[in-house]
């Protein structure tokens, strides 16, 4: 560990003294003026490895902390659910606030809850460095997913300290407001807000909960008072010169090839449409077969074209589900007069996925003409701009890997995170760290506090780069 640290002590050191160096020209020597004074050690000292051995991530108080979070749920261990401004969502945001602070950091809050937690560089008029992730979690899901991303980006703070290293550029953590979207239907809430989408600011004044409580209500009821102007949440672009998300795979990948990083090239990003036929039902046994014009298997005929518009994309990168499809009346002797189909296509590439909601919707339109039943509506209901990463950021964050002596491999998200909106606002950049069998979204979600400190301190390292730029 102490040699690990030493790497970064010193490369800090090069980065802090050539920035130094080259504002100061005329200084005598400030090289290892500065070395000691940016550690907080005299170098010169012969105890300087033993010094150094205090620098590692403090994985047991990380588990420690991740295990305290998940029991702020309101399902029993090892489940974990936390759903957006419920009295457990309330209790979890103190107990990130309060870490927050408890690392010297100045704490603030916007009108959704989005938390920002910020360390003052030494040229604090710059744009900062972030990273973060969500704390909320789904119905019974587990206890790493986004909490990683949180807890971990602190601890890197910590890191950083314990180092004695001093950002130039702020650093700043933030923990977003309801990347789940459980309780009102909209995923990454916080992020879409902050990179500045009025379209959900004006949605959210009239949205409500299955309780058919307002947002605003539930805002206001764990303490958001001033949410009804929501616009004061939104995030100029250039607020930030990087922002960088530490998540768990979700992906049985890193596992599989006991890689220890994933370095993330770009975040696919979902479209989804809802698909209603109709036609004329009728009795299963007295309607003869051509006179039907039978509404589920226009349905069936339409999940099998989105299976196959998707596969001719010709890239493993383009995927297609129909995850909901229902049929009316739905008894066993009824033709079905309706169906409502709901589907999900992804991509990374954002001309190739629009490309297959147009096939889908040619076949749509070609389905109900041959089966002569009527297509009363083929919606769109959102169509994401999938992200790519930045290329300093991925470079950073591959030599941070290297200088650690990780393995790492280069990869896509095919789940989408509070990053993708960020992407809207500052350069931005993931890093994954492996996960059991990939499993997340259920009680059996575990990711190793080995593989957790290795993610923390590639962040740390590539924090540290990416606050000297
Ligand atoms: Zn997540």
């Amino acid at each position: 560990m102490g040699l690990r640290f030493s790497t970064l002590l010193v490369l800090l050191y090069f980065i802090y003294g050539f920035v130094v160096i080259s504002s100061n020209k005329d200084e005598y020597d400030p090289t290892i003026k500065t070395m000691e004074e940016f550690s907080g050690y005299p170098i010169h000292e012969p105890d300087f490895q033993d010094s150094l051995s205090s620098l590692s991530v403090e994985t047991e108080s990380l588990q420690r902390q991740i295990d305290e979070l998940a029991t702020l749920s309101d399902t029993p261990a090892p489940s974990v659910t936390r759903v957006l401004y419920t009295e457990k969502d309330v209790l979890a945001r103190r107990y990130i606030k309060n870490l927050m602070s408890l690392s010297g950091l100045s704490v603030k809050e916007d009108a959704v809850g989005n938390i920002f937690g910020r360390w003052d560089g030494y040229e604090s008029e710059l744009a900062p460095v972030s990273s973060g992730s969500h704390i909320d979690a789904i119905p019974y899901s587990g206890k790493y997913d986004g909490v990683v991303g949180v807890l971990g980006a602190i601890e890197a703070i910590n890191v950083l300290k314990r180092s004695g290293f001093k950002p130039k550029r702020s650093l700043e953590v933030i923990m977003f407001t309801s990347e789940e979207p459980t309780r009102f239907g909209i995923s990454c809430l916080g992020s879409r807000l902050l990179a500045g989408s009025e379209e959900l600011a004006q949605l959210l004044k009239k949205t409500v909960d299955g309780q058919n409580i307002s947002f605003s209500n539930a805002a206001r009821l764990a303490g958001y008072e001033d949410n009804e102007a929501l616009s004061s949440v939104f995030l100029k672009k250039g607020s930030y010169s990087a922002f960088i998300e530490l998540h768990i795979e979700q992906g049985p990948i890193l596992e599989e090839e006991a890689t220890s990083i994933g370095v993330v090239t770009a975040i696919a990003a979902p479209a989804s449409i809802k698909v209603d036929f109709e036609g004329n039902g009728g009795h299963a046994g007295a309607a003869l077969m051509p006179t039907r014009n039978d509404a589920g298997l226009a349905a069936a005929e339409l999940a099998l074209a989105v299976e196959k518009h998707v596969l001719d994309s010709g890239s493993i990168d383009t995927v297609g589900t129909v995850g909901i499809l229902e049929l009316h009346p739905g008894a066993i002797n009824s033709i079905p007069s309706k169906s409502h189909l709901e589907i999900d296509t992804r991509d990374i590439d954002e001309k190739r996925r629009n490309e297959v909601i147009e096939k889908i919707k040619e076949s749509a339109l070609s389905i109900s003409k041959k089966r002569g039943v009527k297509l009363s509506e083929f919606k769109i209901v959102n169509q994401d701009p999938p992200a790519l990463s930045d290329d300093e950021i991925i470079k950073a964050t591959e030599s941070s890997c290297k200088e650690l002596n990780l393995s790492y491999k280069k990869m896509i998200s095919r789940a989408y995170h509070d990053s993708l909106f960020m992407a809207r606002i500052s350069p931005m950049g993931m890093i994954f760290i492996p996960c059991y069998k990939g499993y997340s979204h259920k009680p059996e979600e575990f990711s190793a506090i080995e593989d957790i400190g290795n993610g923390v301190r590639v962040l740390a390292l590539t924090l540290a780069k990416l606050s000297m730029s």
